[in-house]
């Protein structure tokens, strides 16, 4: 049997009402502070990645689904999010519009990883991005935003952690003397972080390696080489924060994985998840609409990861209700459906699917037309309504009902047919009554309506 590649998942249907309703959240939440929804293709020219995210990174190094096309161009699965927004901001010049231009996307990244918990190849994120803005404000309005989303989702006790990575200018001052320590103590370090110690020095900071986090634990900071520029955006970052009552922590090691950052790094952490327990980063990238052939664009952004979310928010205090719920189950009973498919089973077929109907017209028919058009009318309401193609007993319908969980059932049978009447059955309340056909449409808005299934 072929099975989903590794590192990649399906969303069944049990799962997915959870992701509707985490998208709608994200939705909602970007609206409120004025964020529009960008969507951009799933594969890029390879270059757009390894000029922005930096080849020395591991995304580029080794994460990257890359692929020739027919026509022998360079193409890469999108690791992440911001330097694809960042292409389509120039390449539509939306910096040409009203400035800052705050967008937003949800969609799915593709990195060669090992998968594991919180883990996998493909996975999905949503992210906010705010180009043409320097202002420390911006930085903290990312940041809100991303608190906002974790408490709105229940995850209380979130960790933030700041840190400044500084600008080019302060950053390689600061990189001439990390690389002085580090290359003193290369041999403790572990052997990927001896490569990366002379081309990307910042990174080493980054290693989960036990012995090279003792190693960093006495690096020198990069927040007392700033200069005065990133100091002052430094200090009115935490000022802000501490203002609007987000408190933060700061770790000197936090420096993100990707090139293009600039002064603020945040990750957000929710330290219940376990190993993987960041589940937003993000930052400030001043240099990278510039790196893509653009005027200087300063912008800021985070992104959060979908799936570590949803582990989060099973955990968190508001899981999701996955309860799947129906309005209206319509059932018409005729001579087939009592007897419950008729045919007997060939030895193949699977035995819940009653052999094919007689399409012969007949009274049954009728009751069975008469219960279609029913389930569009009450779907025209805008209610969530269904029926049983098979026509199964009325048993096995009352019990895929109840399954389904639906609110109320109308039966049809011979006998309402005579009398031009359906049966209403509330199946939360218990009552039944008998509402004329043409009225049906009227009952159903004064009794029903307005109290749909939402999620
Ligand atoms: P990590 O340190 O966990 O590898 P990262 O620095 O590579 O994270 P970013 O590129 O900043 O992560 O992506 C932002 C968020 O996307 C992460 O905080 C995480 O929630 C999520 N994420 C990143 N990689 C994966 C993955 N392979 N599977 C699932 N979620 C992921
Ligand atoms: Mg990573």
């Amino acid at each position: 049997m072929l099975r989903a590649p590794r590192g990649t998942g399906d969303v069944l249907p049990s799962e997915s009402r959870k992701w509707i309703c985490l998208e709608k959240v994200l939705r909602e939440i970007s609206f409120k502070y004025n964020f529009e929804e960008i969507r951009t293709p799933v594969f890029e020219h390879t270059e757009l990645f390894s000029r922005t995210v930096g080849e020395s990174t591991d995304i580029v190094e080794k994460e990257m689904y890359t692929f020739e096309d027919k026509g022998g161009r360079s193409l890469t699965l999108r690791p992440e999010g911001t330097a694809p927004v960042a292409r389509a901001f120039l390449e539509h010049s939306l910096g040409q519009g009203p400035l800052p231009q705050k967008l937003f996307y949800i969609g799915p990244m593709f990195r060669y990883e090992k998968p594991q918990a919180g883990r996998y190849r493909e996975f999905h994120q949503y992210g906010a991005e705010i180009l043409g803005s320097p202002s420390p404000y911006s930085d903290v309005e990312i940041i809100a935003l991303a608190v906002d989303i974790a408490e709105s989702l229940g995850l209380t006790g979130t960790k933030l952690v700041i840190n400044s990575i500084g600008c080019p200018v302060c950053r390689e001052r600061y990189r001439g003397d990390l690389i002085k320590y580090l290359s003193a103590r290369s041999d403790a370090v572990c052997e990927d972080c001896r490569k990366r110690l002379s081309k990307n020095p910042l990174r080493v900071l980054d290693c989960k390696n036990v012995s090279c986090k003792a190693v960093t634990s006495g690096a020198p900071s990069m927040l007392d080489y700033l200069c005065e520029d990133c100091q002052k955006h430094w200090e009115g970052l935490r000022e802000l924060l501490l203002r609007m009552g987000l408190s933060y922590e700061v770790d000197t090691s936090l420096v993100r994985g990707l090139d293009y950052y600039t002064k603020t790094v945040f990750e957000l952490k929710w330290p219940p998840l376990g190993a993987q327990d960041a589940v937003a980063g993000g930052g400030r990238y001043d240099g990278l609409v510039e790196a893509l052939g653009g005027k200087h664009t300063p912008g800021v952004g985070f992104a959060m990861g979908l799936e570590r979310i949803l582990l989060a928010v099973e955990k968190g205090e508001k899981p999701f209700r996955e309860e799947r719920a129906l309005d209206f189950f319509v059932i018409a009973l005729g001579q087939e459906t009592r007897l419950d498919g008729g045919e007997k089973a060939s030895a193949t077929r699977d035995e819940r699917i009653p052999a094919a109907q007689n399409a012969a017209p007949g009274a049954d028919d009728d009751i069975f037309r008469r219960g279609f058009f029913l389930v569009r009318e009450i779907r025209s309401l805008g209610l969530s309504c269904d029926f049983d193609p098979l026509r199964r007993s009325l048993k096995a319908q009352m019990k895929q009902a109840d399954r389904l969980n639906a609110r109320y059932v109308a039966i049809l049978g011979e006998e309402e047919l005579e009398k031009k009447m359906v049966s209403i059955r509330s199946m939360k309340e218990g009552w039944q009554k008998e509402i004329p056909l043409e009225s049906v449409r009227d009952f159903i808005e004064k009794e029903v309506l307005g109290r749909g299934n939402q999620c």
